[in-house]
């Protein structure tokens, strides 16, 4: 089947909630705190209505399954964060209205079905507060396999278009996987890393420590004879830089400190098609396919190991050590 429509869709979508972020990001945004103590922004609700908005139209029979979610939105205490939202999307949608804009929020309430899609608005909001890197993340997902998959990176800049900031990757099964300038100008189909090339034989993880587990990451790392340090980098843009042969490894392994956190579909979904059509290989620590069948937790799955392929199986070797 081809994805055409969805590709292009999606893509208009990425592309529209990118801005948004980056206009929010000039404003120098503030950060709520939701319930799970996790930092929300204006632009993590505006770039999920600008993206909803699109799909609910063009497909609205698909279940989107979002991170956020309008229900804080409405409560009388933060209408002035409800108005600045909707001020940032009527530069999408003009004659945007609080009403129009918390119902977009709340068609990623969706489930997880035979056919979805998800969506990490902002993905690495603690990056996109500290300047640093962050990703736009959509991806379709049909009978538990990512078909589509749509990574934008407004902060990104990498080797093989140097000149620009702000980079699209977009990936559909069986078609590779091809970077754009959030710009426009251009296409590139990228691949993975083919060999142990000097440079960028060297791997990723997160800024954030408890997001991972940093010793043993490096441990993993230097077993498989990887000895330039990492580089750490904020959200799936990891996924982006090792799809475009910029880095071999990306290991994500539990952290001691939350022994039993599972790990959310919509920060990995878009990321491992665009890895594997890349030519890389993307499992759990165990050697597992990343299950995105049963529901918004990845339950069955731990730590995530994302690589160029080749070096994939001696990874996990290193990791039953
Ligand atoms: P990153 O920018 O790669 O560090 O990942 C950001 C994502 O990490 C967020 O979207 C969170 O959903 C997720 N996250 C939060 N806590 C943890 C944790 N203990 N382990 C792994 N990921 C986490
Ligand atoms: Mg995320």
């Amino acid at each position: 089947m081809s994805y055409e429509k969805e590709k292009e869709i999606a893509i208009e979508a990425v592309q529209r909630a990118a801005k948004l972020c980056q206009q929010v990001r000039q404003d120098i945004p503030q950060a709520m705190t939701k319930d799970d103590k996790s930092p929300v922004t204006v632009a993590d609700y505006g770039s999920q209505a600008v993206i909803c908005q699109a799909l609910g139209e063009a497909f609205p029979h698909d279940s989107i399954v979002g991170e956020e979610d309008a229900a804080q939105l409405r409560q009388p205490s933060l209408c002035d964060t409800l108005s600045k939202i909707t001020k940032y999307v009527s530069f999408v949608f003009t004659n945007t209205t609080p009403e129009k804009v918390t119902q977009w929020i709340d068609r990623g309430n969706g489930k997880v079905g035979p056919r979805y899609w998800t969506l990490d608005p902002i993905d690495g909001t603690k990056g996109f507060l500290r300047q640093d890197q962050y990703a736009i993340a959509l991806a379709l997902i049909e009978e538990g396999e990512v078909k589509v998959g749509i990574l934008g990176c407004p902060a990104l800049t990498l080797p093989i278009v140097a000149n620009e900031t702000g980079l699209i990757f977009v990936a559909v099964r069986g078609e590779g996987t091809t970077m754009m300038p959030l710009s426009g100008k251009g296409a590139y189909p990228i691949k993975v890393v083919s060999s142990n090339d000097g440079a960028n034989f060297c791997f990723v993880e997160s800024v954030e420590a408890s997001h991972g587990d940093q010793s043993r990451q490096k441990a993993v790392a230097e077993a498989i004879g990887i000895t330039a340090g990492s580089v750490r980098v904020d959200s799936q843009a990891k996924y982006g830089i090792v799809a475009a042969g910029q880095a071999a490894l990306y290991l994500r392994l539990p952290s001691p400190k939350a022994p039993n956190y599972r790990e959310n579909i919509w920060d990995h979904a878009a990321g491992s098609i665009v890895v594997e059509e890349a030519g890389g290989r993307v499992t759990d620590m165990h050697g597992k396919p990343l299950d995105f069948a049963t529901g918004t937790k990845m339950v069955d799955n731990r730590g995530i190991v994302v690589s160029n392929g080749l070096i994939h199986d001696t990874v996990l070797a290193a990791l039953q050590d």
